[in-house]
């Protein structure tokens, strides 16, 4: 190598050696005769002091040194003298006198400063991801990434796991998005799908005999983007045959434990991790990823708003919705605007309005509570006792704010349980060095989408019933439940898994529920079903999403772009590479497409 040790590796145990090193100018310092820099390379920094007596050839060099270039020094390790040790720095007891320097390779003035931990323009950093890279920050969550991947394959290897990769050319795996198509050359009209997951593969793995899979697998959705979703995604992919759902939730419970413990610790953890049934998490917390990190629960006031006198809130009972709230602490003397925020707040996010009531005398007993110490614009239409009863519910206090929301079951649980996170943030309960980790079990087999007016699977459709629920399936499939559980950390939903459908007619009826024809069943599932009818073992499993996670972990993330080496950005554009980008229009003859404005 060009070098004979990294900078970042200096220590004091080093000194009186000659090193050459070799990276880039972080920083540099002219004190009038003396030259200083900070050296980085991928191990760090230290700290090189060009001394123009001691060799002249090497200050003069350093003279024309500015920020980025790559340059090259040899010199002697030395303690720092008493009084300038930097205890912030590794490489911090020691320097480097140069004796010898050289130019390897100029740079441009970076369009931001590397050597600073500053805001700068997301757009920018992608336009310039090298040297977005090169920041501490990004480096960090590089280096966290490569830890996590590398302990989850030890784990797995120790514990009979073998990982297979399949492919990435393939037919349309449904997980509930849109798929990228690859047009083919060799047959014009026909296309590849890039997988959503490698989900029927995993389960072909599983017929083939390997009873326990996993891969480090991407999944390509083309779907509205959201913040935390892009178009590409990395998941801890696994399967295992013989199975109940306890074992892949123990596996999977040890396997976070320890990353967070052992590769991570800077995160503190809850544990064991708790295991939340779909309709206790609807019910307590409106979602079914809620951040556990805060309490707030919502209360059910249904029962309360039916007595009242209130028009809005008997009008969405009568018309089969119902009537929910929590109660935000020490709320109680929000400003006008701050409750109009709220409600724009929750406009925002479906519900018709915001109902608010506050409640003053901070420190004093809800027993003593006059109708003189409520503020709501349903006051009028609420007696004493109703106010002290939706109190109770909602284990609001005198000093608290208690918001309502009134509307069909999915729009109040969706606005509810999106202030429940805005408060938790506001009040600052959502302290970011902790991982609240939770299984959701028992989820609904089916969703009803009200547009199409036809049921979906809200897992995917090779997710097993519970064995007891089938008869449900010509009579009530709403109320089936399914072999299905996600984990959910802080308010994000990091994986989803299921024990399968390992029997072909069990496995085809649930397809002929959904609306395939025959034809459909076969030409998108085939090789699936084929599959099921040569001694398909019981099988499941589960896929973590890994950029998720590592946002979870990381000190210096603020989205899963920051996560992701080369991301794409919220409207799913590499700025970098500028893609998606036009072809040629020979490239498209080839491939027999023609473009139609
Ligand atoms: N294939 C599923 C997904 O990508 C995970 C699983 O069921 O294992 O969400």
């Amino acid at each position: 190598m060009l070098k004979t040790i990294a900078c970042g590796e200096l220590r004091s145990n080093h000194v009186g050696k000659t090193v050459t090193l070799a990276g880039w100018v972080h920083k540099r310092r002219d004190h009038g005769g003396l030259i200083f820099i900070d050296l980085r390379d991928s191990r760090g920094l230290v700290q090189v002091v060009f001394n123009p007596e001691r060799s002249p050839q090497a200050h003069q060099v350093a003279e024309n040194f500015r920020s980025e270039w790559v340059v090259l020094v040899e010199g002697e390790v030395a303690l720092r003298p008493a009084g300038t040790l930097n205890p912030h720095m590794p490489t911090g007891d020691v320097e480097v006198y140069a004796s010898r320097a050289e130019v390897l390779n100029p740079s441009k003035t970076p369009p931001f400063d590397i050597s600073e931990d500053g805001q700068v323009d997301e757009l920018l950093r992608m336009q310039y991801r090298y040297l977005d890279l090169r920041t501490a920050r990004m480096h960090d969550n590089l280096v966290l990434r490569h830890r996590v991947v590398k302990y989850i394959r030890d784990f797995l290897d120790a514990r009979g796991f073998i990982e297979i990769e399949t492919p990435i050319l393939i037919k349309s795996t449904p997980e509930g998005a849109r798929d990228y198509l690859v047009p083919s050359r060799i047959y014009p009209g026909s296309f590849y799908a890039l997988p959503q997951s490698p989900q029927q593969l995993k389960q072909l793995l599983m017929v083939a005999g390997y009873e326990k899979y996993f891969q480090i697998a991407r999944c390509f959705r083309d779907e509205d983007l959201r913040g935390d979703r892009q178009p590409e995604h990395t998941q801890l992919d696994l399967e295992m045959s013989f199975v109940n759902e306890e074992d892949v939730l123990g596996l999977i419970e040890e396997l976070f434990t320890d990353i967070v413990e052992k590769v991570a610790s800077n995160r503190k953890l809850v544990k064991p991790f708790a295991r939340l049934r779909y309709d206790d998490v609807m019910a307590r917390y409106g979602t079914d990823k809620p951040d556990l990190r805060f309490g707030l629960e919502l209360a059910d006031l249904t029962e309360v708003a039916k007595a009242t006198e209130s028009h809005v809130l008997r009008q969405a009972v009568d018309g089969g919705g119902i009537v929910k709230g929590f109660a935000a602490p020490g709320c109680g003397g929000y400003s006008r605007r701050q409750v109009d925020e709220l409600t724009a707040f929750a406009q925002t996010r479906g519900a018709r309005g915001l109902i608010t009531i506050s409640l003053e005398g901070e420190g004093t007993s809800l027993d003593s509570l006059g109708m003189d110490q409520v503020r709501s614009t349903l006051a009028r239409f609420l007696t004493l006792e109703q106010v002290k009863q939706i109190a109770q519910r909602t284990k609001a206090k005198p000093g608290d704010l208690i918001l309502i929301v009134a509307g069909p079951a999915k729009v109040a649980n969706t606005a509810l349980s999106q202030l429940r996170n805005e408060i938790g943030q506001r009040l600052k309960l959502t302290d970011p060095t902790q991982m609240v980790f939770a299984f959701v079990t028992d989820f609904p087999l089916f969703a009803w989408n009200e547009e199409t007016k036809a049921w979906e699977p809200e897992h995917h459709l090779f997710t097993a019933p519970a064995e007891e629920h089938w008869p449900l399936l010509e009579t009530d499939p709403g109320s089936m439940r399914a072999r299905h559980y996600d984990l959910v950390c802080n308010g994000m939903e990091l994986a989803s898994g299921s024990i399968r459908n390992h029997n072909r007619e069990k496995q085809e009826r649930i397809m002929r529920f959904l609306g395939y024809t025959s034809e459909q069943i076969e030409d998108r599932f085939g090789q699936l079903l084929g599959a099921l009818e040569y001694g398909a073992p019981p099988h499941g499993g589960i896929a973590p999403g890994i950029d998720r996670f590592l946002y979870l972990l990381s000190d210096h993330a603020d989205s899963i772009r920051d996560v992701i080496a080369f991301p794409k950005t919220q409207n799913a554009v590499d700025p970098l590479f500028h893609t998606p980008a036009p072809v040629t229009p020979e490239h498209l003859r080839e491939l027999h497409i023609r473009i139609e404005e």
